[in-house]
């Protein structure tokens, strides 16, 4: 039997402005032919038009005005991108019925827009990649970026010198791709990003609609719905912002993991100023203390640089001492090294590689302790554990609520052969180390 396809909506395109804008047309277009849509070399034809705009001159202003008249005129049906998305004022007030608008290189907001005005129909036989995307996790945990770039200056990062200033993503196209990955499988969702403290402040933190709700570009309300879609949710890259505490109590409600990945990096504060960090605020331990009262069971996990240019003893032991207080639950450390470009490279007072060296073998020591005995207090506990991995011989291998894969630690289960990838599974934990848990799910 014949399968009859249907034909893609087809989208027009009206470019101006520079080399750039052509650039970014050129790419919009690509995302949208790989998605499935026709292009139409006119109105009439066109399912939606996109006009990609100029806004350098008053004159080239006017000029984009002028395209968006015509192509409301000759199609109705059109959504504004490029320089003079940064004035949605002026198009709003000119054109109401523009279905969106954005900015210059926000290729995913004009592809998201158009597939909302135009969806494509998902089909099996033609569709290259499944309605989740493509993914190179294993198929029960996916990660989940919520913005591209870093507004932040840090001395040993050159992040923000290649990927440039924070662009975040819309609340509601990240809360339809979780969906979708959710229906695909996944059960747990890890959120990343450079700076996931920072979501949404440079789009003003502007709600968007999913599901009936308002919902704010905005750390606290992206966790509080991530978690309604029924998965793990783990934050990571979070600085600790004061708004941060706001998603503590969520934690404590079970709808977002207990689980705060915060690249704190040191602690004295003459070094957390040298190397420009953000949020950088004597009051930390206070607060991580007032986190722990409201939600006990929090892991917190972190990183830290040891031999930075003018590190001290004092310094090192500074740090040494803080972790004492802090009792992080999982630690990686690093030796400080030159990144061509970074601007670090150029203070003064090198630390010597002996030093980093003999720093490094201290914080581990130091890390690893603290770790073997919060691990070995969980002994006893029944712990939730998602299964990443069963042997032939009938273990399995997992992760506790406070074990992000590929940077914490595991579960290793013994009688196991019922489970399989993905579940999630009550655990009784038998033995401990310095890293891992050992234990034996209660349904064996
Ligand atoms: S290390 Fe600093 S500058 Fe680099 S991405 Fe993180 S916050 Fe931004």
């Amino acid at each position: 039997m014949a399968i009859t396809l249907p034909s893609p909506p087809k989208v027009g395109m009206v470019s101006l402005g520079c080399p750039k804008a052509l650039v970014d047309s050129e790419r919009i277009l690509t995302k949208l032919r790989a998605d499935g849509y026709g292009l139409s070399p006119d109105y009439a034809g066109a399912d939606v038009v996109l006009v990609n705009t100029c806004g350098f001159l008053d004159s080239a202003k006017e000029e984009s005005l002028e395209a968006i008249g015509e192509a409301i005129a000759e199609n109705g049906r059109v959504i504004v991108t490029g320089c003079m998305g940064n004035e949605a004022d002026v198009i709003r007030a000119r054109f109401p019925e523009v279905l969106a608008i954005s900015g210059p290189h926000q290729y995913e907001a004009v592809v998201e827009a158009v597939h909302e005005a135009a969806p494509t129909v998902p089909n099996a036989f033609v569709d290259l990649v499944p309605e989740a995307g493509l993914k190179l996790t294993p198929r029960h945990y996916s990660y989940l970026k919520i913005s591209e770039g870093c507004n932040h200056a840090c001395a040993f990062c050159i992040i923000p010198s290649i990927r440039g200033g924070l662009v975040s993503r819309r609340p509601d196209a990240i809360l339809r791709e979780a969906e979708k990955l959710v229906a695909a499988g996944t059960r747990e969702l890890l959120v990343i990003s450079q700076d996931t403290s920072a979501y949404g402040v440079d789009i003003r933190h502007q709600p968007r609609e999913w599901k009936g709700r308002e919902v704010r570009a905005h750390m606290t309300d992206l966790a509080g719905e991530l978690g309604r879609l029924g998965a793990w949710v783990r934050l990571h890259y979070v600085y600790p912002y004061p708004h941060v505490d706001q998603v503590i109590p969520l934690m404590a409600e079970g709808l977002v993991l207990p689980y705060l990945d915060i690249p704190f990096q040191h602690a004295a504060p003459s070094i957390l100023k040298a190397m420009k960090r953000p949020a950088n605020e004597a009051k930390v331990l206070e607060r991580i203390r007032r986190w722990r009262e409201i939600c006990p069971d929090i892991a917190i996990r972190s990183t830290f640089v040891v031999g930075f240019p003018g590190e001290t003893e004092g310094d090192f032991q500074y740090l040494l001492d803080w972790l004492d207080e802090a009792q992080l639950d999982r630690v990686g450390a690093f030796r400080f090294e030159p990144v061509e470009g970074a601007p670090a490279n150029a203070l003064p007072d090198p630390v010597p590689e002996t030093v980093k060296e003999e720093r490094y073998a201290r914080i581990m020591e130091k890390t690893a302790a603290i770790s073997a005995a919060k691990l070995a207090a969980k002994v006893g506990l029944t712990l939730d554990v998602i299964i990443d991995e069963v042997d032939a011989d009938g273990g399995a291998t997992g992760r506790s609520k406070a074990d992000a894969p590929e940077i914490d630690g595991s579960v290793f289960l013994r009688n196991s052969r019922h489970l399989k990838a993905g579940d999630i599974a009550p655990v009784i934990i038998e033995d401990a180390d310095e890293h891992d848990l050992y234990g034996a799910p209660i349904s064996a």
